[in-house]
């Protein structure tokens, strides 16, 4: 008479559901509430974590931007992207590519504050958003957690695979957000032109235009 659900994804679990039956009448034996309420979760969970990596998605991406634009608080945005990554499909084809995406991602949330969310923003793109208006102090945990990514090589059948990954971060007020994505995306843009395997902010970036850089 207990159903218990796990919810979440893999990677990031976020809690035990427990639904217990109280007293006993005609229907007590009835399971459909237990059915629909997993039913339910399951259909919740599907919608916002993508299916390869366990990390949230896209969709459920927008829905946290969405709600940081109401919101008063300062956040840091990130995108980060995998360096040469098509290389890792040429050379050891898809489903290394596929296993090298899953490993990534467990090994960003290792590292990821309690308060930051991170979401696969498609491809070999992620973008995680920090509780921080310090630049200085979000610069130095996405770096960390960009570099322990890659630290170790990522193993595979009989291959151990290398990779680095670049990224891009912005600060500001939450309500933001959106531009805050862009300016960390255009850093993106920047950290790949400057030679990848590595973190640019996008007040760097202001910097260098106001100089003629
Ligand atoms: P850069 O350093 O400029 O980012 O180069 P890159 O090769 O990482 O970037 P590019 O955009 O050229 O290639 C990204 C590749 O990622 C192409 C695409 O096939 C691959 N990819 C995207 N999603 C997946 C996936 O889910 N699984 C696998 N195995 N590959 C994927
Ligand atoms: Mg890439
Ligand atoms: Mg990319």
């Amino acid at each position: 008479d207990v159903c218990r659900m796990s919810v979440g994804s893999e990677t990031r679990p976020l809690g035990e559901i427990t639904v217990e039956r109280r007293g006993a009448g005609e229907d007590a034996h009835d399971l459909t509430p237990f059915a629909r309420c997993a039913e339910l979760i399951h259909r919740l969970q599907a919608g916002y974590v993508d299916g390869l990596t366990g990390l949230y998605n896209r969709r459920r991406l927008d829905m946290e931007i969405a709600k940081l634009n109401v919101s008063d608080g300062h956040v840091a945005v990130a995108m980060l992207d995998i360096d040469h990554f098509k290389r890792v499909n040429d050379t050891y084809g898809h489903d290394a590519g596929d296993a090298v995406l899953r490993e990534f991602a467990s090994r960003l949330i290792e590292d990821l504050p309690e308060d930051g969310f991170i979401a696969r923003y498609g491809g070999e793109e992620f973008c995680i958003i920090l509780q921080r208006d310090d630049e200085e102090s979000a610069a130095g945990i996405l770096d960390r957690i960009r570099l322990s990514a890659s630290i170790r090589p990522i193993v595979f059948k009989k291959y151990e695979i290398r990779i680095t990954s670049s990224a891009g971060m912005s600060t500001g007020p939450g309500r933001r957000a959106d531009d805050l994505l862009m300016q960390a995306d255009r850093a993106l843009y920047a950290a790949k032109e400057g030679g990848r395997d590595r973190l640019i902010r996008s007040s760097d970036l202001f910097r260098r235009g106001a100089s003629g850089l």
